[in-house]
């Protein structure tokens, strides 16, 4: 099973992933934990890309494809989530090409959807453990010690790109050039949206059908 998940800044994406990844033993492939991850450790591409991720612009596509290529050839045997790519049409059709050069397919792509006065909500209650990876959000799913990461200890930090201004670059980026991916997967009957309204298991719920149908 090949799937992807996408939707708006700050809708879910990173935390449902993590409880599908669990759920239904996922290899998952998250661009933008790769690419910060990159930036931290001050690789060749990680300095290459900062600009990008800090004023909430994309990264150019070639730099992805060689991520996803590399990530295609190790996991092919698995079953695989993708989580912010593709994001938008050319990437989508390369993931395609890709996949078809080894006998794959994507099987389910999953927008996951939500209001712009939640998104803003929950983007600025978010914080980051820049050492694990992993997302809270001070509301609704808070670390278990105020501001250290219940699974590494790290100090907890907004994402550098959680600003205002970069909020809503982010948001239009998305409209002009992710929310086209909808038709394009609606045209080959694999869409599905799902509202991440509510709680994180309210929203797996919601999703845990749709997968099911799918897996191996
Ligand atoms: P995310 O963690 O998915 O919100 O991604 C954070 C940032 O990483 C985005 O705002 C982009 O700058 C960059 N990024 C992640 N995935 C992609 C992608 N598929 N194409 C281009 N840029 C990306």
């Amino acid at each position: 099973m090949i799937v992807l998940l996408f939707g708006p800044p700050g809708v879910g994406k990173g935390t449902q992933a993590e409880l599908l990844i669990k759920k239904y033993q996922l290899t998952a492939c998250s661009t933008g934990n790769i690419l910060r991850e990159e930036i931290a450790r001050q690789s060749e591409l990680g300095k290459t890309v900062r600009q990008y991720l800090e004023q909430g612009e994309l990264v150019p596509d070639h730099h992805l494809f060689t991520l996803i290529e590399r990530f295609i050839g190790t996991h092919r045997k698995n079953n695989m989530l993708f989580d912010g790519f593709p994001r938008n049409l050319n990437q989508a059709t390369v993931f395609d090409t890709l996949l078809t050069k080894v006998d794959l397919k994507l099987d389910v792509a999953l927008e996951l959807h939500l209001s712009e006065d939640e998104i803003i909500k929950r983007l600025i209650h978010r914080r980051y453990c820049s050492t694990c990876g992993r997302t809270y959000n001070l509301l609704t799913s808070p670390p278990e010690k105020d501001d250290h990461c219940s699974n590494c200890g790290s100090s907890l930090t907004p994402r550098s790109d959680d600003t205002e201004a970069v909020i809503r670059r982010r948001m239009n980026v998305y409209v002009e050039e992710t929310q086209p991916l909808i038709d394009y997967y609606k045209n080959k009957y694999i869409y599905h949206q799902v509202s991440a309204q509510g709680t994180q298991n309210e929203v797996f719920e919601r999703i845990t059908p749709i997968f099911n149908g799918h897996i191996d």
